[in-house]
């Protein structure tokens, strides 16, 4: 029999082929079809939550801790919905949530938030999605975010000097059009999208300084671009561009969940759970013993 090459770390079934390192969103798991970025994003999670790699199956189920998602794969999203208080959002369908506007009934909630792949097709400015990415989080709260970035001094703007870009269709033509500063209209049509025509259109290729300083200035204390690979759950990167990055203010490395902000929190958790096992297991000590005429009579 031959042995897995690596263990998907999001349905937990091993895989016999090796992962490609040409492309992160190749790497394709066989049995849930998740690729190297959709596990990656799960392993930043588990460092970031726990300080250790846990594989999705294994995350303990922690109902009190509330998370949130920005057009999440449902690959990853569904068991997020069952082991978390935890709910994917969209820009284009319900449930809704505009990332460029900040949502005052769901500030400084949650314990964490997922961003991948939105922020390259934000609407500029670019600044308001970041500072909407820090006011959701609760203060010991942190931040998965992937997003392609290079290596180069400063991001490229696509439509940069071009007030309130829009896409529009023309003779079934995918178009920019927009405003200059003169209030001309300006008409573009080197437009790039990603996933095929639709709705995600390439506004930026942010570089790996400006992302930094884009989350430092949204009041973010610490950045940490995630390189560390994990062959053994099929997590490569083939450079060193575009890494998921762990986001927050935590102290110490114990894992945000374990920062004393939460630990009241888990040790309630900790203790329903157990008085909900112990009640398992007492009722069925008491069917059993019914069933064999021992025990207390009720
Ligand atoms: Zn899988």
């Amino acid at each position: 029999m031959m042995m897995p090459v690596f263990r998907c770390n999001i349905c937990g079934v091993g895989n016999r082929s090796a992962v490609k390192l040409s492309e992160r969103e190749g790497g394709l798991c066989s049995n849930c079809g998740s690729n190297i970025r959709l596990r990656s994003v799960v392993l930043a999670l588990s460092r970031a939550l726990f300080n250790c790699e846990l594989a999705l199956t294994d995350f303990p189920n922690l109902k009190t801790v509330r998370g949130l998602g920005f057009s999440d794969s449902e690959i990853y999203a569904r068991p997020l919905e069952r082991l978390f208080s935890y709910s994917n959002t969209y820009f284009h369908r319900e449930p809704r949530f505009d990332i460029a506007q900040s949502d005052p009934a769901r500030l400084g909630l949650f314990d964490f938030v997922i961003c991948s792949e939105v922020l390259e097709h934000v609407a500029p400015p670019v600044e308001r999605a970041f500072a909407t990415l820090r006011a959701l989080l609760k203060p010991s709260g942190v931040l998965i975010l992937t997003v392609p970035y290079g290596l180069d001094d400063e991001t490229i703007e696509r439509f940069d000097g071009i007030a309130d870009p829009r896409l529009v269709t023309l003779d079934g033509k995918p178009l920019v059009i927009g405003r200059d500063p003169e209030g001309s209209f300006i008409v573009r049509d080197d437009i790039v999208f990603h996933g095929g025509p639709g709705a995600t259109l390439e506004m930026r290729i942010f570089s790996e300084s400006a992302l930094r300083s884009h989350l430092e200035n949204a009041g973010f204390a610490n950045v940490a671009f995630d390189a560390a690979e994990s062959p053994e759950f099929g997590v490569a990167y083939p450079g060193p561009c575009s890494l998921p990055v762990i986001v927050g203010n935590w102290a110490g490395n114990g894992g945000v969940l374990f920062s004393p902000a939460n630990t009241g929190e888990l040790l309630e958790e900790f203790v329903r759970v157990q008085r909900k096992l112990l009640a398992a297991r007492e009722s069925r000590w008491l069917r059993l013993g019914r069933l064999l005429g021992l025990g207390p009579k009720v």
